[in-house]
């Protein structure tokens, strides 16, 4: 019996160091894909340590502007919904602006769950695991091939995923929630 349960723990050890293992080497495949990075710091109410890994400086500041404005709007678009702000936990969000093709590949990607969403292509997805994210961090990945509007959506869509994160909020329809800031407009 004590033989049984050390092999599962061997085994749990073993999947466990194979997942680390596939995510360092998608982290390396997508910082060598988008070659260029900027590592910019929030400070103020919302103390949020946001870094933006792009291809080039001037994509990197266009995301992290857009990611800005978004959390501002989101702040905004909570406090006329009466929905909390208040954190369970800290964690720094990362956005990865990468090619379609990268993050849509499932060998590259596989640390996602795929099954979760049917298996389809995305443009974006938000990313909380403490196994495979480093400790307290957040992951948007984006596709880089968007545009105007939709690119706009897809990061306001994937912060609603952050803050739900960020303060343990698993109550009502966070796709609904995240549709609706979509659309929502601020001057
Ligand atoms: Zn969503």
């Amino acid at each position: 019996m004590k033989q049984n349960k050390l092999f599962l723990l061997l085994i749990s050890v073993c999947y466990i160091f194979i997942l680390v293992a596939q995510d360092a080497e998608a982290k390396t495949i997508i910082e060598n894909e988008v070659r260029a990075s900027t590592e910019i710091t929030i400070s103020g109410e919302n103390n949020i340590q946001l870094s933006i890994v792009s291809s080039s400086q001037s994509s990197t500041e266009k995301i992290f502007q857009l990611t800005v404005e978004n959390i501002s709007q989101m702040d905004s678009f909570l406090g006329e919904k009466n929905l909390s702000q208040a954190r369970c936990k800290n964690i720094n969000l990362v956005v990865y602006h990468i090619p379609y093709d990268i993050l849509n590949n499932r060998r590259i990607m596989s640390f996602l769950d795929w099954s979760a969403w049917n298996n389809l292509n995305v443009t974006g997805i938000y990313v909380f695991d403490s196994v495979r994210s480093p400790t307290g961090t957040g992951t948007i990945y984006i596709s880089n091939d968007l545009r105007g509007e939709i690119l706009n959506k897809t990061i306001k869509h994937e912060l609603i995923h952050f803050w739900q994160d960020l303060t343990c909020n698993t109550a009502g329809n966070m796709e609904l929630l995240s549709v609706e800031f979509e659309k929502t407009v601020y001057d």
